[in-house]
Parts: C-alpha cells; sequence; structure tokens
C-alpha cells in the first residue's frame, strides 16, 4: 500500500513538475555581467574627482552598448556603485596633513587616500548608464571605516548581497567590466573568482588608472583564473 502510494505519488510529480521544472532550467541566465563602477566622479566625461584616464563620451557610449547587448543575450547585468559617506575612511581630506594618493597603515592594511569621491546622493555618485539595463545596483565602501575595492566584500570583510545574487540566480560565469582595472575591477573580478565563479575580465570595456599597477593586476587576475580577453564575439 505505501510502496503502491509512492509510486504514484512520483510519477504524478514527474508528469505535473519535471516538465515545467525543465523548462525553467533552460531559461534561466547561467551568466551574468558585473559593471564596475560608471559614476561620475570616476570619469573624465563628467569632469570626476577621482577621473580614470581614457574614461570620455566614447568610453561611455561604448559601455553602455556593449552592456545593452549583454542583456539583449540573456545575460542578467549587475552594477557595483561606490556609495561613501563624506567622513569615509579613504578620503584624503579625512586625514588631516595627508596628501592625495599618499598610502598609509591602518589597523595593518594599506589604505590609499583618494580625493573624496561618490559620496552618497551626490551628483558624482551617479552611475551613467541607463537604470534599465540592471537587475540589480550593489552598492558598497558604505561602512565609513572601510575601504571596499570589491563589489563582493569590504576591507573588513563585510559582505555585500553579490554573491547571494548571483547564486539565487544559478549564475555560473561572470563577465566584469568598468574602472578601475588596477582597484575595483581587479578586486571584484578576483573575488568572483575565490567564490568560484568562471571569470572573465574585458579589457576594452575597463579602464585603469595606472600602466604599471594595470598590467600587474591583469597578471593577477590571470594568476587566479579569470580570463583575460580583449573583446568578446558577442561586441564584434
Ligand atoms: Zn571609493
Amino acid at each position: 500500500m505505501k510502496s503502491t502510494t509512492r509510486r504514484s505519488f512520483l510519477s504524478g510529480l514527474a508528469a505535473l513538475s519535471l516538465p515545467p521544472l525543465f523548462g525553467e532550467e533552460a531559461r534561466r541566465p547561467r551568466s551574468a555581467v558585473i559593471v564596475v563602477d560608471i559614476q561620475g566622479d570616476f570619469t573624465e566625461a563628467r569632469k570626476g574627482s577621482l577621473a580614470v584616464a581614457g574614461t570620455d563620451e566614447a568610453y561611455l557610449r561604448s559601455v553602455a552598448e556593449a552592456t545593452a547587448k549583454f542583456k539583449a543575450a540573456g545575460h542578467l547585468i549587475f552594477a557595483t556603485q561606490d556609495w561613501h559617506p563624506a567622513d569615509h575612511v579613504s578620503f584624503v581630506t579625512n586625514h588631516k596633513g595627508r596628501k592625495p594618493f599618499e598610502v598609509i597603515k591602518i589597523n595593518g592594511r594599506d589604505q590609499v587616500l583618494w580625493p573624496a569621491h561618490c559620496i552618497q546622493n551626490t551628483k558624482g555618485a551617479e552611475i551613467l548608464l541607463d537604470a534599465g539595463l540592471f537587475t540589480k545596483v550593489v552598492q558598497k565602501g558604505k561602512d565609513r571605516r572601510f575601504d571596499s575595492y570589491s563589489g563582493f566584500k569590504d576591507d573588513g570583510g563585510a559582505r555585500t548581497e553579490k554573491e547571494s545574487l548571483l547564486r539565487e540566480a544559478d549564475v555560473r560565469e561572470v563577465i566584469v567590466y568598468g574602472v578601475a582595472t588596477d582597484f575595483c575591477v581587479r578586486a571584484t573580478a578576483l573575488d568572483a573568482a575565490t567564490a568560484g565563479f568562471k571569470v572573465t575580465m574585458v579589457r576594452e570595456l575597463s579602464r585603469g588608472v595606472a600602466p604599471d599597477s594595470v598590467e600587474k593586476a591583469l597578471a593577477d587576475l590571470r594568476t587566479a583564473g579569470v580570463s583575460v580577453v580583449d573583446s568578446l564575439p558577442l561586441l564584434a
């Protein structure tokens, strides 16, 4: 009696649930794009306080067009957004007597002292892409005590919702690009790789602060198993 009930339950389950489940599986996106920090303060196009070389209008157009293509091809699109309180630890203006780009030790960690940038609810913090592109914008660097180059976690180890968002969507592969190659793109791609995602970093859609640190960052990415590519066939 018991086994008959079980069989009929299973066959019912197979008849009722498997086809829709299979359909859902087939439709479910397995890859996502993370567009890193395309914000006013990081771009020359907006005369940002921490503008990265080569972030002119043409660059912004190429990022917008590429991101729209990825979305049309079925990728989930996430953005990271640097989102600091005005008293953030990374701002040189919050360290008396220090100069911009000086590196100091804070609790044993290296901290670069940046010009104030991406202050919450200011023009400079705005993302310069159509908000309709994004499944979700993940903000980082909100805790005044810790910098956060990575979209996954800050220097204090506090995690953003990024990884759980990717897992919930059953994402296996991520494509990463944006600014700056040698800081936030590097850190985000490395953490994605550490979390077990298959990661591709796209050079033509990324810009870096300095040539030396860009080369070092690309080497670090390759060592971590990230595929560093100039472009992708979809963008041709
Ligand atoms: Zn920042």
